[in-house]
């Protein structure tokens, strides 16, 4: 399936800026407006964010012609250029990015072993509930306030530096926090671009996970719960984009269950992963290096949650947990849908992620990992919010709702405590 062909005029139409845009580059008219200064500065170019990019961020622009292997969601992989990407995102479409890992071994093995695959039995009831019981919807609320804070999460941004910061200062505070029994380790995982990806894992009870000389492979699979930490402003990279529910909602979400956790003393089995990473709106750049590096590392994963948009309830529909259908893998899914009326308030609900749109689970799921995706709706019943990728995306609608996200905080806790095991 080829791409739509519109997206290629968006280039030609550049071509005709005005000379107008010499005026705009004055620091004074950005800083004291930078929302008007851009809009500006994008009328200039008729839009063209590859032309309005030359001006905004020269160093950016420079690498703009540059070759990427992009896979647009629902079509099929095509060679294009840095600079395409921000015409993509300007037309909606989602996609993979997946020049640097061309070379990923997908190994299907996983789904000709679904038969016999079994998650076990959901037995941890006191240890789950105990954790839920400590969850709080007020550092849920007041965590995204901050995140919101910044001016966007772009992963190639100053801001998106300093939103990443400051995801690593409250892990660190948690960790900080932290009884002396609980072994925790935090990592900057540090990218090609300035965003960086943030890991915490609780380590296993009964050895470290990361690989050593000792014990050169891992021995225990990894329990691995995901969000996307930044955020983008479809229209032009240089605007706002506050990202409340996308993903901010799913970054405080999977922080809340991990903040409890460490409360709580949780001791795994296995190694329990949080992570929290960049550019997945750069075509889930962030979690396929991380792929890439587990694969390279032969670290093992058994397991792998996403959760993007938690907190939109769309008033046409039945509020309820939701997990897709699409692109995962079908009996993690289930199972995880079967931890939905042991542990949260909402019924569960499946829903189809399909033709336009992704997140970081698509990275291990390629991988040959077990992925799945929890999120607010059905995106296929347009129950997604509608304002994500704009200035728009705030926690201040009336449809966002921070109860709605502590359900899947809920979820969260679930599916690390009941996959990850608890020793005492
Ligand atoms: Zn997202």
């Amino acid at each position: 399936m080829k791409l739509p062909a519109l997206f290629k005029s968006f280039i030609l139409l550049g071509v005709l800026a005005s000379a107008s845009v010499a005026s705009l580059s004055a620091q004074s008219a950005f800083s004291s407006d930078p929302v008007a200064y851009y809009t500006e500065l994008l009328a200039a170019y008729n839009n063209d964010p590859v032309q309005a990019m030359q001006v905004a961020d020269p160093a950016y622009a420079a690498i703009l012609d540059e070759p990427r292997l992009i896979e647009v969601f629902g079509a099929e992989r095509q060679w294009m250029t840095e600079g395409d990407k921000l015409q993509l995102k300007q037309a909606g479409l989602a996609f993979m990015d997946v020049t640097d890992f061309e070379d990923i071994e997908v190994d299907r093995s996983f789904v000709r072993a679904e038969k016999s695959q079994a998650w076990p039995e959901i037995q941890r009831q006191d240890q789950v509930n105990k954790v839920i019981s400590l969850l709080s919807v007020d550092t849920m609320r007041e965590d995204l306030v901050t995140l919101t804070s910044f001016y966007n999460r772009f992963y190639r941004s100053d801001y998106g530096v300093k939103s990443s910061r400051w995801i690593f200062d409250q892990v660190l505070q948690i960790v900080a926090s932290a009884p002396p029994s609980t072994r925790l380790s935090i990592e900057t995982f540090t990218h090609s671009f300035p965003q960086s990806s943030i890991i915490a894992r609780f380590e296993p009870s009964g050895g470290r996970s990361s690989p050593s000389p000792k014990h050169p492979r891992d021995v225990l699979p990894r329990i691995i719960l995901g969000a996307h930490q930044d955020s983008s402003n479809y229209k032009f990279p240089m605007f706002p984009a506050p990202g409340a529910d996308d993903d901010g909602s799913g970054t405080v979400t999977i922080l809340a269950a991990f903040r409890a956790l460490v409360e709580a003393g949780f001791t795994p089995a296995a190694p329990v992963e949080f992570h929290w990473y960049a550019a997945e709106e750069g075509g889930l750049l962030g979690s396929q290096e991380v792929v890439k590096e587990y694969v390279a590392l032969e670290k093992k994963v058994g397991a792998m949650i996403q959760f993007d948009m938690t907190a939109y309830v769309d008033p046409r529909s039945e509020p309820g947990v939701t997990l897709m259908t699409t692109d995962v893998h079908p009996s993690l899914t289930n199972w995880t849908l079967s931890l939905v009326p042991e542990y949260c308030s909402l019924s569960q609900k499946e829903g189809k992620l399909w033709p336009n749109a992704g997140s970081d689970h698509m990275s291990w799921h390629r991988a040959g990992f077990p992925a799945v995706f929890a999120a607010e709706g059905d995106p296929d019943k347009d129950e997604f919010d509608p304002w994500v990728h704009t200035v728009n995306d705030t926690m201040y609608l009336d449809e966002f709702s921070f109860e709605h996200a502590l359900e899947f905080a809920k979820l969260a806790v679930g599916f690390a405590v009941e996959l990850g095991g608890w020793t005492d």
